[in-house]
């Protein structure tokens, strides 16, 4: 049996991410929030991690504001800034859990991930480091990118999505995503397969040089 893992990315989004959470808890799907600092630091976007959380969702950090990816930042600090900055916010809502998704350039994994400072950092504080093996585009293409995640789906074993709890992404044709899932009998899991597990608590696993800039 073919599995997949949803996580959703950029948000929360008040008005985006509440629908997707009930369309989650109508199915009794767990997934994972990869949330952004600047969208947690203020009341409602706290309250709509809270709920994530109540849902049985996993919360993992994004970075603080999501602009130059780690490996293309030339400036000392900025990494871990990001990183810090957000972590505190997650954690100041209970979060214990250190997950951590780095950003693509549009969804590519390559040496811009991460820089020897953001990887130094993880490592040290012991963060699992989550990536991916599928980006169907919900966020630039809204009307086809469901075709494009089943057919990441039959070509692996376990894919692991990004999606988008932004606005004018996912959220339309989730739906149409979930009824396809079940019809083709593929199992949806909260957990992630080593692959797309780049360090776990704090060990390197299946990171590459090609993660880290410079490296390659
Ligand atoms: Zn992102």
């Amino acid at each position: 049996m073919k599995k997949i893992t949803l996580t959703f990315d950029n948000g929360p989004t008040p008005g985006v991410t509440e629908a997707i959470l009930a369309l989650l808890a109508e199915r009794g799907i767990k997934t994972t929030f990869f949330v952004l600092g600047n969208r947690i630091s203020d009341p409602v976007g706290a309250a709509l991690l809270d709920k994530i959380v109540a849902h049985g969702h996993w919360v993992g950090n994004h970075s603080f504001t999501h602009s130059v990816a780690f490996g293309d930042s030339t400036e000392p600090g900025y990494a871990i800034r990001e990183i810090c900055d957000t972590q505190a916010l997650i954690a100041e809502r209970g979060i214990s859990g250190r997950l951590f998704r780095p950003f693509g350039n549009f969804g590519l994994l390559g040496p811009h991930l991460l820089s020897e400072e953001a990887l130094a950092y993880l490592m040290e504080h012991r963060f699992t480091c989550v990536a991916w093996n599928s980006v169907p585009h919900d966020w630039d293409d809204p009307a086809r990118w469901v075709e494009r995640c089943l057919a990441d789906v039959v070509k692996q074993d376990w894919t692991v999505v990004v999606l988008h709890d932004i606005e004018n992404a996912v959220l339309t044709r989730l739906p149409e995503l979930l009824d396809a899932l079940e019809k083709h009998d593929i199992e949806i899991v909260q957990s992630f397969p080593e692959e797309v597990v780049l360090i776990r608590d704090g060990e390197p696993t299946s990171l590459k040089p090609s993660h880290v800039a410079g490296r390659s």
